[in-house]
């Protein structure tokens, strides 16, 4: 079986599709249908350490080559993109389930990495420091780190691997890529598009399969200078412990608690519309997506009232029809994790005023579907008010005043991104100073750009993507003390 063009053989090492070393292969599935998409190539170890001495072989030749034939490689990738937009959009929500619109908005997010860093290729600087000796001269040169391994998610398995390929690339680094098992044919995709743009052998690899193998391998692997990893914060600790042996360097994009602070002196019909997308988009699944909402005292009725009518008018179903605005959970244990944060809220008193079930099996909801939900009586020690629901599932607590907004709002171990709506600029700057948050969103519950730096804090993570602090990620900064004569 094959999807637009993408074949069984899912790894790619050295410019050369191949199977898994160890013959292995695992199904993909359509979230929405429960169909076995096709199969892909389950790698492990050998095939990790395979990649890795391809990168290493190709980065002499990649980052010898001038900023601006490395820039043309990403703008050419960046048209592909664009061009094949709909196939890409397409294979992504047929392995992750997220309506077609959004998978399309995600692949031109994706290709807008590349173009960003196609751009930005050109301008890595090093600097002239004023020596206090008049004898010597000082500067720093940029360097590519080196191999580098990237690890990436399921829940935008297109936009994760281009943030870090497009400044990767650009900076001079070669990459082996582990993408979620959940989603591999994306990750295919892309890697075709970079194939087809020409990219030099050994420049990307692919390796599909299984985590903890391919993790330990590059982990292990002295020639793997720099890991940069989206996913949980739980994965993302386990590689921060276990790079210590080689003091490898990480770039950590991990898991989220956003909350939205609506003050009553926001635009309400604005802060409801915008809260309704930020947390259902991606039926919930997004690291910056709304995980509570606290709602000024005096407006709480009116905002709850709103947001419930418009959650309870929300289309679900399988993204590729027409006009569906929600799909199905990844996996199994997705649909768990929400049915049991759900469970937890209702035995701690909480009260379910739109959702809090699974959709009646018809034939077109076979798949992981959870009915979008809004729950309110809510207090602190309910599990969606501490963890990561990554379902269609809002939690509304009420506040009185700034200060227990604020409060409330930091009570959490994550540091990704938070919201505030107000229509007061001094509340705004206020507020906005005080949040312990990486990204944050002033009306506004859109931030990611390929222009901005975009990462958490605390333990959301460490580093950042996107923008200029984005590309120094992949660049050492080498000192250099000329002695003159
Ligand atoms: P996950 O941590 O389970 O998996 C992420 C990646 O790590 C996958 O490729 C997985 O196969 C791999 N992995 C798992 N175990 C591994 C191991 N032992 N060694 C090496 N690799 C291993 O996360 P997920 O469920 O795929 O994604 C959801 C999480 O990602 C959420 O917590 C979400 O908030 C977070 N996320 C964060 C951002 C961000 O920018 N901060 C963006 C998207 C998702």
């Amino acid at each position: 079986m094959k999807i637009n063009g993408i074949k069984e053989n899912t790894i790619f090492i050295d410019g050369v599709w191949r199977e898994a070393a160890g013959g292995k292969t695992e199904a993909v599935l359509n979230p929405a249908t429960l169909e076995h998409i096709m199969s892909f190539s389950y790698g492990d170890e050998k095939d990790a350490r395979l990649a890795v001495q391809a990168a290493k072989d190709a980065l002499p030749l990649w980052s010898a080559k001038t900023a601006r034939e490395r820039s043309g490689y990403l703008y050419r990738a960046y048209q592909l993109m664009m061009e094949r937009q709909e196939d890409l959009a397409v294979i992504l929500t047929t392995e992750q389930g997220k309506p077609l619109a959004e998978s399309r908005g995600e692949i031109a997010s994706a290709a807008s990495y590349l173009l960003w860093y196609a751009e930005e290729a050109n301008r890595i600087y090093g600097e002239m420091i004023p020596s206090s000796n008049k004898g010597k001269r000082l500067f720093t040169i940029p360097q590519p780190i080196g191999v580098v391994a990237a690890i990436t998610p399921w829940n935008f398995p297109s936009s994760m691997i281009a943030r870090k390929l497009g400044p990767a690339l650009a900076a001079g680094c070669t990459v082996v890529l582990k993408p979620a098992e959940q989603t591999p044919l994306s990750a295919v995709g892309l890697v075709k598009i970079f194939e087809e743009a020409g990219l030099p052998k050994g420049v990307l690899n692919l390796v599909t399969g299984d985590p903890a193998s391919i993790g330990k391998a590059w982990l292990e692997e002295q020639d793997v200078r720099l890991i940069t990893f989206t996913g949980s914060t739980e994965v993302g600790k386990h590689l921060m412990r276990s790079s210590a042996d080689n003091v490898k360097k990480l770039s950590l994009e991990l898991g989220g608690h956003a909350p939205i602070l609506v003050f009553e002196d926001a635009d309400i019909d604005q802060a409801v519309s915008l809260s309704l997308m930020s947390k259902f988009r991606n039926a919930g699944q997004t690291c910056i997506c709304a995980n509570r909402i606290y709602v000024q005292e005096s407006i709480y009725n009116h905002f709850v009232k709103k947001l419930v009518e418009k959650v309870k008018q929300l289309k679900m179903g399988n993204g590729l029809e027409t006009g569906i605005e929600i799909g199905p959970l990844i996996d199994n244990h997705a649909l768990e994790k929400v049915q049991s944060h759900v469970q937890d809220a209702i035995n701690k008193g909480a009260s379910i005023t739109a959702g809090g079930n699974r959709p009646s099996l018809s034939k077109n909801l076979k798949g992981f579907y959870y009915t979008p939900t809004v729950l309110t009586g809510i207090t602190d020690e309910m599990l969606v008010m501490k963890e990561e629901t990554f379902g269609p599932v809002v939690p509304i607590q009420s506040f009185t005043s700034e200060e227990e907004a604020i409060e409330k709002a930091n009570l959490t171990s994550y540091g990704l991104a938070s919201y505030v709506f107000t229509e007061n600029i001094n509340r705004a700057w206020r507020v906005m100073e005080q949040l312990e948050y990486g990204i944050i969103g002033i009306n506004d519950v859109f931030p990611a750009a390929a222009e901005a730096p975009f990462g958490g804090i605390k333990q959301s993570g460490q580093g950042k993507e996107g923008g200029r602090e984005g590309m120094m990620e992949y660049v050492e900064m080498k000192y250099i003390s000329m002695g003159l004569k």
